[in-house]
């Protein structure tokens, strides 16, 4: 070997030590080119550099092959170098010479010898790195997961946060009947190619994530967000090799843009915008993309502010119980009361519209119900007892109390362990929701009927089973919601006063017992008595009245009729 040579080699060794040393600043293009320089100078005429993450893999030849030097003459292998690694990896090199070139010397095979093993050495360290990265962050099937999630809004964070980009939480439409319909195999296709397609349009700048199932995840620049919509919005995917065989895929999704002023702390500032925003949309028939806005996240903290105080707030009984007068529209009669709760909170009067349908979601609504009939039989008791005359009065029950085999025990319970007779107690059950079945209601107002206790369908007319309900189960009373109330006499052939009138009057062929509810005006009043319903609810009489304004009006007990 010459001095030339030597100092040539070197220079190279050197500078191919010094790219491998600095990861960070390392450029491949640089290091393949200086690996060339090398070979030419020793006159290799082909390099192979072997991966493999287990000796299984080694046997079976899974692993991955680079071969970054071949001038199309490497005939004779003159180098074969194998490490292994702690984590029990293999690493493979292999230089082969030309036949017509002259066979190294020992001191060439030397110097050739140490380059290749460091070469190996970096190989090994890079791709380890590399297997451990998929190891962290990605799921079994090769897709980024929640981790690599994490780690890019790190990144954000470090960045300035996400001013520019999108967040967003998507969920496949319906894929479980495309897997049915095309077969599982052609469905995994179709399901990378979808995530390809997110994934290549969304670019570096940001990151798609599979959260499980056909759960994803993702942020991008706002600059592809009409690219992204069309692909949520619904895209043909093929399932063959040829691309003949297609499918259209959509998904509903949540999305969050955030603005200047979004302060990004932690993912939990962009899950709580983006996960329920996802979860609506997946409900949602109509509309299956739904950008967040920031009135859904007040709403939802409202709903688990009240979830959360509801208890304390039962046990210091900040509930109240308002009844509200239901008047004889004939006589001036006060025939009866509906007991409606209000939460007072501070000293301020809360609405049930702002927390019943919020209980509604879990069972609290039942506890406050047996409350409310609880205060309603105290009430009543202490009437009897100081000689007054109470009216029947009814109490709201959700249907979440129908699936509850024992309710009828527990209203029985309440009532008796406070001696109430029977007449003076009405449960109002309302027929809007439809998810729960015929049975259980039937048993329940049929349990209740034998008991003497009056059952009463709320808010009639809102509903869709609305005629089915009335005829299948024996109620007594039948409330009229008040849309189905007309404002006033001015057109007696109007869609809402000839349903009106046919209602009330079917109401009375079955043996009901009619109230209509919201009677606002004397005309109202008027439109009642001539379509013989006898009952009225409404603030033309009274507003739903505390306990002692409500007492004064007992004792008084008839109301002047217009
Ligand atoms: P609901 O059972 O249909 O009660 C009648 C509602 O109509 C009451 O609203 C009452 O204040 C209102 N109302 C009465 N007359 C008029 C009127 O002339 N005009 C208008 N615009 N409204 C009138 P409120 O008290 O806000 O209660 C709303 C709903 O909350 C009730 O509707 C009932 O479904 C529910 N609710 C109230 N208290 C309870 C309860 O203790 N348990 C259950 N499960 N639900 C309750
Ligand atoms: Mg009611
Ligand atoms: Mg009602």
């Amino acid at each position: 070997m010459d001095k030339e040579k030597r100092e040539a080699y070197y220079i190279i060794f050197e500078k191919l030590i010094d790219s491998m040393n600095n990861p960070d600043e390392f450029h491949r293009e640089r290091f393949v080119e200086l690996l060339n320089e090398f070979c030419d100078l020793f006159h290799i005429a082909k390099g192979v550099t072997e991966f493999y993450k287990t000796f299984k893999d080694e046997r079976l030849g899974n692993g991955e092959v680079i071969i970054d030097r071949d001038n199309g003459k490497g005939d004779i292998p003159v180098i074969e170098r194998r490490i292994i690694t702690k984590a029990k990896a293999i690493v493979k090199g292999t230089l082969y010479i030309s036949k017509d070139d002259e066979p190294l010397c020992e001191e060439e095979l030397r110097k050739v010898d140490l380059m290749l093993r460091a070469v190996l050495a970096f190989v090994s360290r890079n791709r380890l790195q590399r297997a451990m990265e998929d190891f962290a962050f990605k799921d079994e099937s090769g897709y980024p997961n929640f981790r690599a999630f994490l780690r890019f809004i790190g990144q954000m964070k470090e960045k300035g946060g996400l001013y520019g980009y999108t967040a967003a939480c998507y969920n496949l439409y319906h894929f479980s009947v495309i897997n049915r319909e095309i077969g599982r195999e052609a469905g995994d296709m179709v399901f990378r190619s979808y995530y390809m397609l997110m994934s290549e349009t969304i670019g570096d700048d940001g990151i798609v994530c599979r959260l499980g199932g056909d759960n994803f995840i993702m942020i991008f620049r706002n600059e592809v967000t009409d690219a992204v919509l069309d692909i949520l919005e619904g895209v043909p995917v093929a399932y063959d090799k040829n691309g003949e065989s297609r499918v259209e895929i959509s998904s509903s999704a949540g999305l969050f843009v955030a603005d200047k002023d979004f302060v990004l702390q932690s993912e939990g500032d962009i899950m709580e915008r983006i996960m329920p925003t996802s979860q609506s949309a997946r409900h949602e028939e109509s509309k299956r993309i739904l950008f967040f806005d920031e009135k859904m996240l007040k709403k939802k903290e409202k709903m688990m502010r009240t979830q959360r105080r509801f208890p304390e707030a039962l046990k210091k009984k900040e509930f109240k119980v308002f009844y509200q007068p239901k008047v004889n529209v004939f006589t001036g009669e006060l025939v009866g009361a509906e007991a409606l709760c209000r939460w007072i909170r501070n000293g301020k009067i809360v609405p049930p519209g702002e927390f019943i349908p919020i209980l509604e979601q879990t069972t609290d609504i039942c506890k406050l119900d047996f409350y409310m009939l609880e205060a309603v039989c105290m009430d009543i008791r202490r009437w009897l007892d100081k000689g007054m005359n109470p009216v029947r009065t009814s109490v709201n029950f959700s249907r979440k109390h129908l699936v509850d085999v024992d309710l009828l025990d527990h209203i029985m319970y309440i009532i008796d362990s406070y001696n109430v007779p029977h007449n003076y107690i009405e449960i109002e059950l309302t027929e809007t929701t439809t998810d729960v079945g015929f049975k259980d209601l039937k048993r329940v107002v049929n349990g209740l009927q034998e008991q003497g206790i009056c059952t009463a369908v709320d808010d009639f007319g809102m509903g869709y089973s609305s005629l089915n309900l009335i005829r299948e189960v024996p109620w007594n009373i039948l409330k009229i919601d008040r849309c189905f109330l007309p404002l006033d006499e001015y057109n007696k052939y109007s869609t809402t006063s000839l349903m009106y009138r046919h209602v009330v009057s079917m109401a009375q062929e079955i043996g009901l017992e009619c109230v209509t509810e919201g009677v606002e005006t004397a005309e109202q009043v008027e439109i009642l008595r001539r379509n013989h319903c006898e009952i009225a609810q409404g603030f033309f009489f009274d507003k739903p009245l505390p306990v002692d304004e409500f007492e004064t009006r007992m004792e008084k007990h008839i109301y002047e009729l217009p």
